[in-house]
């Protein structure tokens, strides 16, 4: 048999093991644009497929960029920077250069400083080792800046192929769709979704006559919370609109469930402000510190929620992280993929609860 590839992921195609990648009935073999039965069943009825492959072949193919000579753009989600931000990239793309794309900013508050937001990208990379050419943020659903990205691509690439990294879910899918319809007019080419690991192959897309544009597959990152939950709650987790801030005028000895995924406690400093942002779907629970625990216990799945019953099958216990806040500087308690609290830290000491693979951390604040 010939060797096609699926138009949507660009896994090549299989016949024979329906629960692997790539598997499309022998009937549909005959037809022009063909697809794998997971990119077909997600384009035609928006439905998600499981399909089984390892971290470390993920790993594999991506490290092929390594041998080759172009410009890598390393696609993040701005909203789970800690997630997204690939820290072993150096070692996966060796000597070429990168440009790191924020995607998502639709999803900030209208008056973010664009420019400080950038700066704080920039050196947020470089403490995680990565040394980027340039920063840029976008939104590939709105099309904020892409006609910028699209210059800085065009300068940096300096007639080389691109290659387009990210872990799952940052909106690489879309991004790149983005970049074909403004460049071809080209309808949907690649499967978008709401699931990690939908991006199984590499996909070319000519830019011209010898160089592409080359989709690489979503790498997994264990410490996404889009893995512990269920499809409909990383619906209600993933804001898909500007983020409202939340704002609440806290005493020590008080707590913040946010739904029950993970929790706040307010240990020890004078009354302050905690400004959250999470997804709006996202109900946010004060209660009393000394309550907490009990009110886990009765009402997990039900007043505090989500996790549905589904993610509670799977959902890690939550684990404390405790941490003192001091300097006056605003600083970011992160939650990995469901958001962050941002608070002045004039001697504050919190705990920060939150599923065991996905730990809590704080960052200076990102707005
Ligand atoms: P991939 O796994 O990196 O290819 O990610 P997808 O393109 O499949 O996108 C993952 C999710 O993020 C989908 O629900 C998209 O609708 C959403 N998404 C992608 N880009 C943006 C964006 O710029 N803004 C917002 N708010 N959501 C986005």
């Amino acid at each position: 048999m010939e060797e096609l590839y699926c138009q949507g992921c660009g896994v090549l195609i299989q016949t024979s093991d329906p629960q692997a990648p790539g598997y499309t009935p022998a009937s549909s073999l005959e037809k022009e644009n063909i697809l794998c039965k997971r990119c077909f069943r997600l384009k035609h009825y928006n439905e998600i497929q499981d399909v089984a492959i390892t971290d470390d072949d993920f790993l594999k193919m991506v490290s092929s960029i390594r041998s080759a000579n172009g410009l890598v753009v390393h696609v993040v989600d701005i909203f789970d920077v800690h997630g997204s931000l690939i820290k072993s990239l150096p070692r996966i793309v060796g000597d070429n250069p990168i440009v790191l794309v924020g995607n998502k900013v639709d999803l900030l508050p209208k008056s973010t400083n664009k420019r400080k937001l950038e700066q704080w990208l920039r050196s947020s990379a470089k403490d995680a080792g990565i040394n980027v050419k340039e920063v840029c943020l976008i939104s590939s659903t709105k099309g904020y800046g892409m006609k910028d990205l699209t210059e800085v691509i065009e300068e940096q690439r300096k007639n080389r192929d691109v290659y387009i990294v990210g872990t799952t879910n940052v909106g690489k899918s879309t991004f790149i769709n983005r970049l074909i319809k403004q460049s071809t007019g080209y309808g949907e080419v690649i499967t978008t979704s709401y699931f990690p690991g939908t991006t199984l192959g590499f996909i070319e897309i000519p830019l011209d006559d010898e160089t592409s544009l080359i989709d690489t597959p979503g790498i997994v990152n264990r410490q996404q919370m889009a893995h512990y939950v269920s499809e409909q709650d990383l619906k209600l987790i993933t804001p898909n609109k500007e983020i409202k801030p939340r704002v609440y005028q806290l005493n020590s000895g008080q707590t913040l469930y946010f739904g029950g995924l993970a929790r706040l406690d307010f240990v020890k400093g004078k009354r302050t402000s905690f400004v959250c942002y999470f997804s709006n779907q996202v109900p946010i629970h004060r209660t009393k510190l000394e309550n907490a625990d009990e009110l886990y216990g009765q009402h997990i799945g039900e007043l505090l929620s989500p996790p549905d019953q589904k993610t509670l099958e799977v959902l890690p216990e939550l684990k404390e992280n405790a941490f003192r806040l001091t300097g006056g500087e605003k600083t970011d308690i992160v939650f990995p993929g469901l958001g962050w609290v941002s608070v002045i830290a004039e001697d504050v000491t919190v705990a920060a609860h939150s599923p065991k693979e996905v730990s809590a951390s704080i960052r200076k604040s990102l707005l």
